[in-house]
């Protein structure tokens, strides 16, 4: 089951067994009982679907931060890797993947109508929105990005713009270490 899970080898995963072979039978049950749990537990964010315990994230109900700016990431762990460089002050909009429609991800299953119907609430009073697209530097990411910016071409109060460059393409932002995506963030264009 370990091995099922992203960045887990085999090796790994035998070491995760053997960790848990040494907790104590109380805490085991909690562990499998949490792992039953979880789907019904875990909400996400009615705004930007980043995982919640209620209606509204952390981010979302919180007031200093800057509804001028939304940047989008396909996935929760990508907005966590971007709060982490902590120089974020903007919302997020997290699309629930990248578009690839070969493993079943259409543009229908992602939320980029709820985008869409954000910006608009956003834009509301002729006021500027930033938006921020910072998918994935792969061939689904970079999909997604021309889709979005295709979506929102007709739109003259949003400018948007991506993180920088120098990203290795193929790679994956949960996995860039922090000064690089500090970097690509402070010179998006
Ligand atoms: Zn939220």
């Amino acid at each position: 089951m370990f091995r099922k899970l992203p960045g887990v080898g085999p090796r790994q995963a035998v070491r995760f067994v053997l960790a848990l072979l040494e907790k104590p039978e109380p805490e085991l049950r909690e562990f499998g009982s949490v792992v039953q749990n979880l789907k019904k537990d875990v909400s996400f964010c009615r705004l930007c679907f980043n995982i919640s315990d209620n209606h509204l994230c952390s981010v979302c109900s919180d007031s200093r931060r800057d509804q001028s700016k939304m940047l989008v990431v396909e996935k929760v762990t990508d907005l966590d890797s971007i709060e982490k460089t902590g120089l974020y002050r903007g919302v997020y909009h997290v699309l629930g993947g990248a578009i690839n429609p070969l493993g079943g991800l259409t543009p229908e299953i992602l939320k980029f109508k709820e985008l869409k119907n954000r910006l608009n609430k956003a834009m509301a009073g002729d006021k500027t929105v930033e938006l921020i697209i910072a998918t994935n530097p792969n061939a689904a990411g970079e999909t997604t990005a021309l889709f979005i910016v295709d979506l929102l071409k007709k739109e003259s109060n949003i400018s948007v713009t991506r993180l920088a460059r120098g990203l290795s393409s193929g790679s994956n932002l949960e996995y860039i270490d922090e000064g690089t995506l500090k970097h690509a963030l402070e010179h998006r264009r």
